[in-house]
């Protein structure tokens, strides 16, 4: 069956069944002309980042690079200045700190129609989640009007089925007592897989993670323990919570065409990455219309696959999205560490409901601490083997077993360093 997000764009675009890449690529590109021209015309910072610009020039993919990246700290710096509408057509005002980070919050705006959107996107990606009917359970944070909890449950109702939110999973057993008899889950990586392995006799059909990226060994522990069908999901709250989501078929991730343009970059020189090379996602918003971001690197890494799906699909789809380009840390001698391969190997522990990792730098050799939060007792040495054979020789492991508690919401995990330790 072709996936729900491909159909609806040739709807959406007009192409119907002139829908190609090519035909997509020409309608995006008319689109991004005119967000162009009206960005630098209603936005302050855009009227001077892309001062000088020929947008008439901008007519394929390749003639992006004549245009500046927009980064987080242009949005960090003074928001308002990337705002195309005035202050009364804005409808929701989302702050957020990006864990691991001690820049000040970012703040994202929405007018009303881009809050539709979004839940056009999501009532119509949750049909392969969740039935007319079934009844789901909502762990994202905060159900205030224009969060992605709010945002989904409309989605969700729209399509037929009954949602609640719950909010994060603070107390494991209160949140299990919540997903009794549900039909389908949706929340953060780290937090189902801490639920699933507190309370392994849930039985939801369906899980949707979402808000961080979701590591294999997750996606497959949720499907084993709950013998459940997991469909991550990638988005962000810069590009309007929704981005893309994983086909049925498992084969990469459809994305949201009609209404954001996708490029991978190499994120040292910043140059566009070929088909199938792994880069940072750029995401180019052209159609909201609050806060449209041109070319907004979004430090997360993935790659573009262009061969056609086994759902029959034949657009883009973004393949291997993980964690943050920013969130791998060098270890010296041209090695590095990331939260990624941590994830890898300790959720595929069984036993592992929760960790906490912090590199020391300081050392002569650096030095890993992790704190394993287990349902059951572990011995030590398969775990040190099995972590070993993960990172090899480049660190010394310490290995802790306690409590962990869910701190709450926390939107991506990372490696912890010392105040004064080198990033
Ligand atoms: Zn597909």
């Amino acid at each position: 069956m072709l996936s729900r997000i491909e159909d609806w764009t040739a709807t959406v675009t007009g192409l119907g069944a002139a829908l190609t890449p090519e035909a997509l690529a020409d309608w995006q590109m008319g689109r991004i002309r005119k967000a162009l021209t009206r960005v630098r015309e209603k936005s302050t910072f855009y009227r001077e980042s892309l001062a000088g610009i020929a947008v008439e020039n901008v007519l394929t993919p390749p003639d992006l690079e004549k245009l500046p990246f927009t980064s987080p700290e242009d949005l960090l710096r003074d928001p308002e200045a990337l705002l195309c509408v005035p202050s009364k057509e804005i409808s929701r005002v989302i702050t957020f700190r990006t864990s691991g980070s001690t820049a000040g919050p970012k703040r994202i705006y929405f007018a009303e129609e881009d809050l539709e959107r979004t839940v056009a996107f999501f009532s119509l990606g949750m049909t392969t989640f969740a039935e007319a009917g079934q009844r789901v359970v909502i762990f994202f944070s905060s159900s205030i009007p224009g969060s992605i909890s709010d945002l989904l449950r409309q989605g969700i109702e729209r399509m037929g089925a009954a949602a609640e939110i719950h909010g994060p999973v603070n107390d494991p057993e209160e949140a299990g007592a919540a997903a009794s008899g549900a039909d389908c889950l949706a929340g953060i990586p780290g937090e189902m897989i801490y639920l699933c392995r507190t309370c392994p006799e849930l039985r939801p059909k369906t899980v949707l993670l979402s808000m961080d990226y979701a590591p294999q060994s997750v996606i497959e522990g949720l499907e084993k323990t709950w013998k459940c069908r997991v469909i991550p999901h990638y988005g962000m709250t810069e590009a309007g919570y929704g981005l893309a989501l994983r086909c049925h078929s498992g084969k990469g991730y459809h994305l949201r065409h009609p209404e954001i343009f996708v490029e991978i970059v190499d994120p040292v020189t910043g140059r566009r990455a070929v088909p199938g090379q792994e880069g940072e996602v750029v995401v180019t918003t052209f159609s909201h219309k609050a806060m449209p971001l041109i070319r907004y690197r979004t430090g997360d890494i993935a790659w573009m696959d262009l061969s056609s799906c086994p759902c029959g699909g034949v657009l883009p789809r973004l393949g291997g999205i993980r964690g943050r380009a920013a969130g791998a840390i060098s270890l010296g001698g041209g090695e590095s560490i990331g939260i990624q391969e941590l994830d890898e190997a300790l959720y595929s522990l069984p036993e592992v409901r929760n960790y906490r990792a912090d590199l020391d730098l300081r050392r002569p050799l650096p030095t890993l601490t992790l704190m394993l939060d287990v349902t059951a007792p572990v011995p030590e040495e398969p775990v040190r083997r099995r972590l070993q054979d993960a990172l090899g020789d480049r660190l010394r492991l310490e290995l802790l077993f306690g409590e962990l508690p869910l701190s709450g919401g926390a939107r991506k995990r990372c490696i912890h360093l010392g105040a004064d330790a080198p990033r």
